[in-house]
């Protein structure tokens, strides 16, 4: 999940579509790639500074294994942390061989077995996103249905098409998820006609409506699905976890 825009959504749609997903069996690793470590929060997984995290793995001091826990959310459903030491990490990559490649080759060698891997990336497009983007074969986009969203997409899908052509030719932007639809305006419906005018069949049908569920659950370490189960929220996001995983993957790409 990528946008460099903060607060479209990136968290909320990572950590429910995880949920959705290992409420169903099935076997799904969160990767915390965020500094602010809002993912772990939501997953009820400990990220203090000096637990092992996705930080020392892509420093190469510890394998991917080594940093996974349990959440707290389903017996499927896995989690690295992000501790704030990640904010760092940024810096200290530059100078490090292949800065790039470093996530992918720790999923590459991971030992544990899952049907998906889902990466909660940062707002910003430096070497933690293209780090994901590298080792990512689909990108989602959330994107926030509100007057400014299209804007600074185009940057994103340049980066997009540069990881493409020197990095992970693998790399397919297959969804767009629309997110914090307001149905009382005339304006969340603009955007959505606009995006979908945009990506076409990319567009996940479900869209998820502004709840206040998904807003209150992380502060109880959960996710909506185990906080309300039954809310709007929970249920925009059972649905597009439905369309996803009926989807499958598809290696020729809806499009890139
Ligand atoms: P950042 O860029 O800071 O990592 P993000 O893109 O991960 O942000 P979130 O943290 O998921 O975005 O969401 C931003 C804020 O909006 C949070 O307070 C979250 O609870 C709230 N939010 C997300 N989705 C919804 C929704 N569908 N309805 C209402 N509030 C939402
Ligand atoms: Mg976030």
């Amino acid at each position: 999940m990528a946008n460099q825009k903060g607060g479209v959504g990136k968290t909320t749609t990572t950590v429910n579509l995880a949920a959705a997903l290992a409420s169903h069996g099935i076997r799904v690793l969160v990767i915390d790639l965020d500094p602010q470590g809002n993912a772990s929060t939501a997953l009820g997984v400990d990220h203090h500074s000096g637990v092992p995290s996705i930080y020392e793995v892509l420093l190469g001091d510890r394998p991917l294994d080594e940093v996974i826990v349990a959440s707290t959310e389903a017996p499927e459903l896995f989690c690295a942390p992000a501790t704030i030491d990640l904010a760092g990490a940024e810096i200290e990559l530059v100078s490090l061989v292949a800065r790039e490649n470093r996530l992918h080759r720790a999923i590459q060698s991971m030992k544990r077995e899952v049907d998906y891997v889902l990466i909660d990336c940062p707002p910003s497009l430096g070497l933690l996103t293209v780090n994901a983007l590298v080792a990512a074969r689909e990108l989602l986009i959330p994107i926030q249905c509100e007057y400014y969203a299209l804007e600074g997409l185009g940057m994103l899908l340049r980066n997009v098409e540069l990881v493409q052509a020197h990095l992970n030719q693998d790399l397919r932007l297959s969804t767009i998820l629309l997110t914090m639809y307001d149905s009382c305006t005339r304006l969340a419906d603009q955007v959505v006609h606009e995006v979908k005018e945009h990506f076409g069949d990319r567009v996940l049908a479900t869209t998820i409506p502004r709840n206040v569920r998904l807003v209150e659950a992380p502060s109880y370490g959960q996710s909506a699905l185990t906080y309300d189960p039954t809310s709007r929220g929970s249920l925009s996001y059972l649905a597009a976890a439905r369309e996803l995983a009926e989807r499958g993957f598809d290696p020729n790409g809806a499009g890139a």
